[in-house]
């Protein structure tokens, strides 16, 4: 009942249910929320008299009041949306103490101490959340007070010291609302209630709905639950743990804990606190009840569970239980050993990883060959490494993220108020906190680099200085720290990325089980194609031949074949770069041995391989001056300044490339055939290889016949011209344009296979030329809510998705087995990903980076569409 209960609330009637101690409460559902947001509060006043019906419930189950009595009931008033949202609504803690019940709490527990500590909790919190008083204004007093007590932490302030603090805090609160702090606790509660419901659009939420796409409609719900206190003795306490390590998975009960300390005080990093195991041994029986609980608990859910408890003069009670947040390396390894442990099947397993955490195993890590010495060493709260400039402030984050910069974000600790500094910088490290600290947790679900509880450092915000024991690093300068061993290094390490563990290699070969569409590779060069190969590609979707002729032992070459007027000359040249051509081929092929590979034939218009005229001006220009106007050298110059002018073009994305290119010069295409051909010989004792020529923006299907008899008479050079050989490949088309589209019954005629150039078919779809549009006002678009993302990352599913569903149908209508991929830059999109598998494309070609990524999209995409 998530939905309706929030995942709080619901785990909290479950835990109940199935018999774990859970200190007793009530809900009220998102449903009212969403009406309290309508109408105000007067629905508030509406549902009054049945929220008091299940207070005096509670006062029944507790045997304490509700405002009143010896024993006076108080509650927390915590706020849980159906969807886990960690840090980013407010819990008030407390609820119920006023001058009279204060006294009468002393009196029951002969706790004075313990029970101002509450007070001033409550104060704090319920001007925090409820009035929108910040929080800073009440650390500032805490800190002067234990300052001018020499006390370090908050638990070791005396009962003189928390009745001045509680006397200022009241202060605050009169000052900033003109009013006296609320006595009536049923004030208190119907205020709380209101702001919890509020709290659903406060900024922090909001930006953590956009950052991890959750509705804005679905509201949060308030649990109301009966107070138990970590803060009353010393042999109480609370906690977190995690029922296996959410950083590397390991299974094992990880956590921290805190004794004499309430609510948050254990993921503030207020006080560093102990590890779950040192439980063991401060108080046995209870480390043994807690591990019981985790098991069932995580036995119940199926999946590793974030776990709240809190240990009251000796008796254990469980506060939350949710499925817990997880690093990429920790999401892959338990969904793996779940399995293992027969808990779930594969295609759970599968559907546990995102595809978005696959990609942050690719993190980065520091380049073991690099030399480096260790400044400081924390807790490895969050896998990864980043280098960056020291920034102390989120929004200076921000700003230098913006400006292209690399930053690390040091901070004491972190709260949610920091998280679109976070969010810009490459890495963190804090000072204080431990592992299940706010940084470490939201450190871990972006997949940056964290490093935590680093004691060893010394922050000075005010002075911008990071303090090592011997030395002082200022705003700017260079840090870089690895998440994965808690390394904090002075200056810049190099980064290389972390290649995949077997544990992934084996996650992703279920992924390939439950796939339909296979995922292929955009690779131009062997290392490339090696890369993509051990990432687990299938074939090659798009080998782009341009990036062979731009290496800069083959341009010079280009350039001249381009600028020679006589046909000998440019056949001169276009021989040596069918050689060069050949053995690159070659070493493509045999990277993916028996494997398909697309060739893809000169694509840009040819003056991109001829230099700026401005720089062939300047040269001339030098040469005038030393008087060689007439030299050999400045003639050639001219020659290349004419043929850059006469080929220079208002629009080169819709002029004289491609194809176009290939039917006007025939030579060129005539080259790069028989250099694929050659090669195909040269390996065909080794290697049985299939390669697929590919044309490029075909708008006519006369384009595509004339093209392909060209190909088929070189073709027919090859047979029986080495004993048996015989050449076994395949001439397809890709569909860029629209009009490609129109026709693709026509063109699947002529045509092997069919590959969508959908970053050319988006930009001649929609009219968009991709740089500018990208420059000047996608974004805005986006922001506006016009577009739903930029659609050169995800394919535009109203215009350009229904163009390539009908061609495919169409292609298909005339021949049935016609193979469709697509190999623009949205095959390596999940969102883009899950649509090609709709509409039945045989794969997805990306770069060999985004794999990874594609093999997961690729399966959740089948099992998705099957559940
Ligand atoms: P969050 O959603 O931020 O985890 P919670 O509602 O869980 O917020 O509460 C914040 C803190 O207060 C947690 O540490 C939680 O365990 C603690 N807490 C909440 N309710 C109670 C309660 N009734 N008794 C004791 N501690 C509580
Ligand atoms: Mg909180
Ligand atoms: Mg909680």
């Amino acid at each position: 009942m998530k939905g309706l209960l929030g995942g709080k609330g619901a785990n909290l009637a479950e835990m109940a249910h199935i018999g774990l101690p859970v200190p007793a409460g009530f809900t009220l559902t998102t449903e009212a929320c969403l009406e309290y947001l309508k109408m105000g509060d007067t629905f508030v006043e509406q549902i009054w008299p049945q929220i008091l019906t299940e207070i005096h419930s509670l006062e029944k189950t507790t045997g304490k009041t509700f405002g009143s009595g010896r024993v006076p009931l108080l509650v927390s008033v915590r706020s849980g949306a159906p969807v886990s949202m960690p840090g980013m609504m407010d819990t008030i803690l407390n609820l119920g103490l006023n001058d009279q019940t204060l006294r009468s709490m002393i009196e029951s527990t002969g706790e004075e101490r313990f029970v101002l500590d509450c007070y001033r909790r409550f104060i704090q919190m319920f001007s925090n959340v409820a009035m929108n008083i910040e929080s800073q204004k009440f650390e500032l007093v805490l800190e002067r007070i234990k300052q001018k007590s020499g006390v370090t932490f908050d638990h070791e302030l005396e009962i003189t010291q928390l009745s001045e603090l509680i006397r200022e805090y009241l202060d605050i609160y009169r000052r900033h609302t003109g009013e006296a702090f609320p006595q009536d606790p049923e004030d208190q509660l119907a205020m709380s209630i209101r702001a919890v419901f509020r709290s659903w659009n406060n900024p922090r939420a909001r930006t953590y709905r956009k950052i991890n796409r959750i509705e804005d409609s679905m509201g949060t719900a308030v649990n109301i639950v009966s107070m138990v206190y970590g803060n009353i003795s010393d042999d109480s306490g609370t906690g977190v743990c995690f029922t296996r390590s959410p950083s590397d998975g390991e299974k094992k009960l990880y956590g921290e804990f805190l004794l004499n300390a309430q609510g948050e005080d254990v993921v503030a990093g207020i006080r560093t606190p102990d590890e779950i195991q040192s439980l063991q041994t401060k108080m046995p029986d209870i480390y043994e009840e807690l591990l019981s609980h985790t098991r069932v608990l995580e036995n119940h859910y199926q999946d590793m569970q974030d776990i709240e408890f809190t240990i009251e003069r000796g008796k254990l009670f469980i506060l939350q239980t949710r499925v817990g947040k997880r690093s990429a390396a920790a999401a892959v390894k338990i969904a793996v050993d779940m399995v293992n442990e027969g808990i779930i099947e594969k295609d759970t397993a599968v559907l546990r990883v995102t595809p978005e955490q696959v990609e942050m195993l690719l993190h980065d890590q520091f380049d073991p060959e690099g030399e480096y010495n260790i400044a400081a060493t924390g807790l490895p709260a969050s896998p990864g490494a980043g280098t960056g400039m020291v920034i102390f402030d989120p929004d200076e984050a921000v700003e230098e993220s913006e400006k292209g910069k690399s930053v690390i974000l040091v901070r004491p600790e972190t709260t949610p108020d920091d998280v679109h500094g976070l969010y810009a910088s490459s890495g963190v490290l804090t000072s204080r906190g431990g592992m299940t600290s706010h940084a470490a947790v939201v450190a871990r679900g972006m997949g940056k680099p964290c490093v935590t509880g680093c004691d060893g450092i010394e922050i000075d915000l005010e002075g911008s200085r990071l303090i090592f024991p011997d030395r002082v690093l200022t705003r700017g300068e260079l840090i870089s720290i690895n998440g994965s061993t808690g390394e904090v290094v002075i200056g810049e390490v190099p980064l290389v990325k972390a290649g995949l563990s077997e544990e992934v290699s084996l996650f992703l070969e279920w992924c390939d089980k439950f796939s339909a569409l296979e995922v292929w590779a955009n690779a131009d060069t062997p290392e490339d194609a090696d890369r993509a190969r051990i990432f687990g590609a299938r074939g090659i979707g798009l080998c782009r031949t341009e990036h062979m002729f731009m290496a800069r032992d083959r341009l010079p070459v280009m350039q001249e074949m381009i600028i020679s007027d006589k046909t000998e000359d440019r056949m001169e040249h276009l021989s040596r770069l069918q050689k060069m051509q050949k053995e690159d081929f070659k070493d493509i092929f045999r990277a993916f041995r028996n494997a398909p590979v697309i060739i893809r034939l000169l694509d840009p218009p040819l003056h991109e391989f001829l230099p700026d005229v401005r720089e062939l001006k300047h040269d001339l220009e030098k040469l005038k001056d030393q008087g060689l106007t007439d030299s050999p050298e400045a003639l050639k110059i001219r020659k290349t300044m004419e043929m850059t002018l006469a080929l220079e073009e208002t629009n080169p994305m819709l002029g004289f490339r491609g194809c176009r290119l290939g039917i006007v010069f025939p030579e060129i295409y005539e080259m790069q055939v028989r250099a694929i051909f050659d090669a195909v010989q040269e390996l065909h004792r080794e290697i049985d290889v299939k390669p697929y020529i590919m044309l490029p923006i075909v708008m006519l299907s006369e384009e595509l016949t004339l093209l392909k008899a060209r190909i088929q008479e070189i073709a027919s050079l090859y047979s029986g011209a080495d004993g048996d050989f015989r050449l076994n490949y395949r001439i397809g088309t890709m569909i860029e344009l629209p009009r490609a589209a129109y026709i693709a019954d026509t063109l699947a005629r002529e045509a092997d296979f069919f590959s969508f150039g959908t970053n050319d078919l988006t930009q001649t779809t929609m009219g968009l030329s991709r740089d500018d549009a990208e420059a000047k006002f996608l974004r805005k678009y986006v922001e506006l809510g016009l577009l739903p993302t930029d659609p050169f990352n995800s394919i535009d599913l109203d215009g350009v998705g229904v163009i390539m569903e009908m061609a495919v149908r169409k292609g298909r209508s005339v021949k049935q087995d016609l193979s469709c991929g697509i190999c623009g830059e949205h095959g390596g999109d999940p969102r883009s990903i899950a649509f090609c598998h709709q509409i039945g494309l045989d794969y997805v070609s990306c770069s060999p980076y985004r794999i990874p990524v594609a093999r997961v999209a690729a399966a959740h995409a089948a099992l998705n569409l099957q559940c």
